[in-house]
């Protein structure tokens, strides 16, 4: 994998957007393999199309790619809240490629895969409508919260310039997998509660730990009065699907 972007291609454009299109989106065609299934290439597809951009060959996924210079950071900017709303409930939302990179040096610094499945509407924030003067006045486009999704759908493959080794990353994919729900609402609350594991810093924790995000869960489900439970049926979801394991006395232990 060699990080430089390929400049040979750049002579027949000249907006800064165009370029970066061209740089970034030959840069996934000529250096990304699949993450999903390990397959050493993925392809452009030639036309315009509304959702994806990539896809593999060999196991068909597709794949989003948002790319930005400079960090990363907390959120990435993409196309309208509404369309994005609608593509996470009627699950139709490729994989996504989040790449960051450096301008004046052209190479990649970051580059982030997320499960499609990792997608909920908690991590979309809507934008303010574009002003009446703006060329599509009333617009609303949305950002999505990258540090809202939790650590298990956030799998770098290129972290500050460092490249990861490829059968660690298809591991963690398919590690992610596991946590596969195809109702919304229910991805929301278990999300929820990985957040609060992810929080607690120690591998073994007790349930009375998780319960003191009691409060803090009920602020964003306020109709909501039964937390206590729900969070233990989460926590038994976690365990059936070997997150996390349950030593008794109320005691748990992360398993990854
Ligand atoms: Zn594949």
């Amino acid at each position: 994998m060699n990080l430089s972007f390929n400049e040979d291609l750049l002579d027949n454009y000249h907006s800064g957007t165009q370029i970066a299109r061209v740089l970034t989106e030959n840069w996934v065609s000529e250096n990304m393999y699949c993450p999903r299934c390990g397959n050493l290439h993925i392809q452009h597809f030639q036309n315009n199309r509304p959702v994806a951009d990539f896809f593999c060959p060999f196991c068909e996924n597709e794949y989003e790619l948002k790319s930005k210079d400079g960090a990363l950071g907390r959120k990435i900017n993409d196309g309208a809240y509404s369309t994005m709303i609608e593509r996470i409930t009627s699950n139709n939302n490729p994989d996504f490629f989040f790449m960051s990179y450096s301008k004046a040096q052209r190479v990649v610094k970051d580059f982030v895969f997320i499960p499609k499945h990792f997608f909920v509407p908690e991590i979309i924030e809507k934008r303010k409508p574009l002003s009446a003067t703006a060329r599509r006045a009333g617009w609303v486009g949305c950002n999505i919260l990258i540090d809202r999704i939790p650590e298990q759908g956030r799998i770098s493959i290129i972290s500050n310039g460092v490249i990861a080794d490829t059968n660690v990353v298809v591991n963690q994919v398919n590690k992610s997998n596991t946590l596969e729900i195809p109702d919304i609402s229910r991805r929301g609350w278990l999300f929820d509660i990985l957040h609060c594991v992810n929080k607690i810093k120690t591998d073994v924790f007790t349930l009375n730990e998780v319960y003191k995000f009691e409060k803090e869960l009920h602020i964003k489900h306020p109709q909501n009065n039964n937390i206590k439970p729900k969070i233990r049926q989460q926590l038994q979801f976690l365990r059936d699907k070997g997150f996390i394991e349950f030593l008794g006395n109320g005691k748990y232990f992360k398993v990854m």
